[in-house]
């Protein structure tokens, strides 16, 4: 991985409150790791200590100002304000952290006072409120004068998707979810790609002709493994990755042995790869195998790209293309727009726009569209065709946001989720595709209720 961009200074979220409010638990809980030394003794966390935090989404570092009876001298008053000056010196938001089972303390009230009075933005966080224990402390806490408090509880995961809100709100920044390192690795790393079809699409032709006949006669042995076998190699200075595939392996076999992959074999090929090119015969009609290879390669959550071949023995081309076209979206909405690529293996027509259309298919593959844009577009869609009522309930869609790529995975906040019809999952789905020009690639879309969406695993 080359480091092509600057690394960039992530927002910065100092976790501050008296000793024992659940820092520490917070702290390790956002960052996801055990690492931190919890007791339940005051104090017995030390350093201070910062991480990786992650809610969702949303990334950002957190800094841990825990541990502020160990130094020693002035009053604690003094101590606390002394740490937490040099973390707000670094901090984008503070997270101040109370205890909503004791309740606001001298201390407390003491250290929101002065803070109030510092021009960083504050979200107030009333902890150990699972179940119904911090109902006093919430209430109480509002006298800090910080804002609505949020009630979580550190140690059981409980009101994330609250705290995940507040943050996103006061540090739009966190959410800037192009995670460059991930993504340059992503979109520079090998593409692994995976040429599948039913027996005697011309498969083997293509691999040679991709790869050269040397390779695939001294690629590596089938059978011997029962992972992914990968054949490196480059197109226009870009790496590849050819995954396992049966024309390969048909050299390397007894010829005959192996007419076609077994449904377990074609399973193990898609996952390990980023883009599957299904060559099919373009003199012949498409088959329902065909089709299933294609559910098969969405289900599992991967580019397509469709492969005409043997083109050069296609009189109507025109005709053709259409009808592949027009097949192809009836049986498979799922990837409306997929590439279609009319090539000839044997005359070696083609190629370039094929491997053209593979690398715009990892490219839509790994696609991530900002969180405003996608809240915009949520915001006009429920304008203009808000969802259906659930037994005549209001379904309330709060938030819209990618959560992952590779296929992009969209989750909606929604009042009550199993209350969305999936006729409107499916129109929202489609709409995505359209709007933010996704073609070809499975899409996901998940709704989450506003209860803990982001609890960690
Ligand atoms: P810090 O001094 O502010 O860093 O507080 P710690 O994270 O060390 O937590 C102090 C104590 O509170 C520990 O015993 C934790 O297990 C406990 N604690 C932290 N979060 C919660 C919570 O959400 N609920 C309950 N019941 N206890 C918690
Ligand atoms: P596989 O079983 O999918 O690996 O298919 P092969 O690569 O073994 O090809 C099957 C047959 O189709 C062979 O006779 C090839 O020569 C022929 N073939 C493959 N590609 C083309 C092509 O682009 N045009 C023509 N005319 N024949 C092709």
């Amino acid at each position: 991985m080359t480091p092509a961009i600057a690394p960039t200074v992530a927002p910065t979220i100092a976790i501050v409150g008296r000793p024992n409010v659940g820092k520490s638990t917070l702290f390790n809980r956002l960052v996801g790791r055990r690492s931190a030394l919890v007791d339940d003794r005051p104090g017995v966390t030390r350093d201070w200590r910062e991480g990786e935090g992650s809610l969702g989404p949303a990334r950002f570092r957190v800094i841990d100002t825990a541990g502020l009876e160990d130094a020693g001298g002035d009053s604690l008053e003094a101590r606390m304000q002394g740490q937490t000056d040099a973390a707000l010196d670094e901090a984008d938001l503070v997270l101040m952290v109370v205890d909503g089972r004791a309740g606001l303390t001298p201390l407390d009230r003491y250290f929101g006072d002065w803070l109030r009075r510092r021009d960083r933005p504050v979200c107030l966080v009333v902890n150990k409120a699972e179940g119904m224990a911090g109902e006093a402390g919430i209430v109480e806490a509002y006298e800090l004068g910080l804002g609505e408090p949020v009630a979580i509880s550190a140690q059981h995961g409980e009101g994330l998707s609250e705290l995940y809100d507040a943050v996103v709100e006061a540090l739009p920044a966190a959410l800037n979810d192009d995670d460059d390192a991930d993504q340059n690795e992503a979109a520079t790393g090998p593409l692994k790609l995976a040429i599948i079809g039913r027996p005697n699409v011309g498969k083997s032709t293509l691999v040679n002709r991709l790869v050269g006949s040397e390779r695939v006669l001294t690629g590596p042995e089938a059978g011997i493994t029962r992972d992914a076998i990968t054949v490196p190699w480059r197109w226009r200075d870009r790496d590849v990755e050819l995954v396992d595939t049966a024309g390969m392996r048909k050299r390397t076999r007894v010829a005959g042995a192996l007419e076609r992959m077994s449904v377990a074999d074609s399973l193990r090929t898609i996952r390990s790869s980023h883009v599957v090119a299904l060559v099919v015969d373009a003199t012949r009609p498409m088959e329902k195998q065909d089709f299933t290879i294609a559910s098969l390669v969405i289900d599992q959550g991967r580019a397509l790209v469709i492969v005409a071949n043997k083109w050069d023995l296609v009189e109507h081309k025109d005709i053709v293309a259409r009808q592949i076209r027009e097949q192809l979206e009836a049986a498979l909405t799922q990837v409306r727009g997929v590439a279609v690529k009319p090539i000839s293996a044997v005359a070696g027509s083609g190629i370039d726009k094929m491997m053209d259309a593979v690398f715009a298919a990892r490219e839509v593959w790994q696609r991530r569209v900002p969180t405003a844009a996608l809240n915009r577009w949520i915001e006009d869609v429920l304008a203009y065709h808000p969802p259906p009522l659930d037994k005549g309930r209001r379904v309330k869609i709060r938030y819209l946001t990618q959560v992952s790529s590779r296929p992009p995975t969209f989750a909606l906040f929604v009042n009550r989720p199993n209350s969305l019809k999936e006729s409107y999952r499916r129109y929202l789905a489609n709409g995505l595709r359209n709007d933010f020009d996704l073609p070809g690639t499975p899409i996901r879309l998940v709704a989450r209720g506003g209860k803990n969406p982001y609890v960690k695993r």
